[in-house]
């Protein structure tokens, strides 16, 4: 099966009465015919849900289509693309551990690391993660890599395969943030990743419509127990060790759960992923192109020949740049006036909607990272992020045209 074909016909859930799509059970608790059954249940000994934050049939298909969707072993759906940062983070990680993490992040994830601080986790930023800042970073300390593949906003594209294979060379798992890339464009298993998060709040769902997160596995690190000793009572699980620990740990207790009904809204947006993220690279890159030929502007998108990145672009993505874009208006005063003079693009904070969607980062995501953290992340005073839709690219290319050349008159 091709991918768009597998995105509706790679369904695994049962269904005995024939409905096309997934159920929702929206029910909290599972009732069983004796105590013994449900005994059996809790032990894992019989199939069968007991309670939904433990597990349910419809957040059960959404997990079985995202990891048959990235070619992993099994998954883990969250309430937030943050639950499943932390979460992908918190199963391996303890105090005096220590993560190296790309400094181009997500602004969520880049806040995170100062809380896990409190907890003796350490992270320590690269500017941009390669083979070479990863090996100058890593310690004895070193247990995890962290890394988006497309940094949101930085737009920065990480070698996968050259990154896995330095973390390998030092016994470390490689967690890719795979949520600005989606599998339309990569699957990071093949590449060496090992571990997969999403937001699927974003390109997953598509809509705009649910908050959700995902931990993927890849099923193949091995978890020694010099370095992660907390994995010696799950090793019978074989390659899904990591995927054992953390349903029957953190993840369970912390209540990280997905809502059945959110885990629908995604089942039903995955079918369209790659439907809508052809049209939405498709416009991204004639958009870009567009603005690029335009006065006073600057953009940055990683599937334009003038990007640093154009050749992983080329050789990870089969040239496909994704769907964001940041431009510099060169001042934050006109960079407010243009985005005041779009008429189709939304002013959210969220990317891959399938309406474009612009936001001011320095002022709204980043606003409480310093200067400095914020130009490592390619967030300047000037920056518009545009996370492009599927409009009509004609209509896209006036709306913006028309904003950069009017808010250019009297600045
Ligand atoms: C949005 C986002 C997150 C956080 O996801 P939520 O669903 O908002 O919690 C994490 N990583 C990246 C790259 C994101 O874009």
């Amino acid at each position: 099966m091709e991918f768009n074909t597998s995105l509706l016909h790679g369904r695994t859930d049962r269904n005995d009465l024939g409905a096309t799509q997934t159920p929702i059970y929206q029910v909290s608790a599972f009732a069983h015919d004796s105590a013994e059954t449900l005994e059996k249940v809790f032990a894992n000994r019989a199939p069968g849900f007991s309670y939904s934050r433990i597990g349910n049939p419809t957040v059960d298909a959404f997990e079985k289509r995202m990891a048959a969707l990235e070619g992993g072993v099994g998954a883990a759906a969250c309430s937030s693309g943050m639950a499943a940062v932390t979460m992908s983070l918190l199963n391996i990680l303890k105090a005096g551990d220590e993560v190296i993490a790309g400094a181009g992040l997500f602004g969520g994830t880049i806040d995170l690391f100062r809380d896990l601080a409190q907890f003796g986790i350490t992270a320590k930023f690269a500017d941009t993660v390669t083979p070479e800042s990863v090996s100058r970073l890593i310690s004895e300390r070193t247990r995890a890599v962290f890394t988006e593949v497309i940094g949101n906003p930085k737009l920065d594209v990480v070698d996968i395969k050259a990154v896995a294979q330095v973390c390998h060379s030092y016994g470390i798992p490689l967690i890719t943030d795979s949520t600005t890339a989606t599998p339309y464009l990569v699957h990071p298993f093949e590449l060496g990743a090992d571990i997969v998060v999403h937001s699927t709040s974003k390109y997953i769902n598509g809509g705009g419509n649910s908050i959700s997160g995902v931990i993927i596995d890849g099923g193949r690190f091995e978890w020694d127990s010099g370095k992660y000793p907390d994995f010696g009572s799950f090793r019978s699980f074989g390659k899904f060790a990591y995927l054992a620990k953390l349903r029957s740990g953190l993840w369970r207790n912390a209540g990280t759960c997905l809502s059945p009904f959110n885990a629908y809204m995604n089942i039903v947006g995955t079918e369209t992923l790659g439907l809508r993220m052809e049209r939405i690279c498709e416009n991204a890159k004639r958009l870009a192109e567009h603005l690029q030929s335009l006065d006073g502007i600057t953009v940055n998108y990683p599937g334009l020949e003038t990007s640093p990145y154009c050749r992983t672009v080329q050789s990870q993505f089969g040239g496909k740049g994704g769907g964001i874009l940041t431009i510099r208006a060169g001042s934050r005063e006109r960079a407010f006036r243009l985005i005041n003079l779009l008429k189709y693009a939304l002013i959210a904070t969220n990317i891959g909607d399938v309406r474009t969607l612009v936001i001011h980062p320095a002022s709204t995501i980043y606003l409480h990272s310093d200067e400095k953290r914020r130009e490592q992340a390619g967030v300047f005073e000037d920056t518009i992020r545009v996370s492009v839709g599927i409009e009509d690219i004609n209509d896209l290319i006036e709306d913006f045209d028309n904003a950069v050349k009017r808010s250019g008159e009297n600045g």
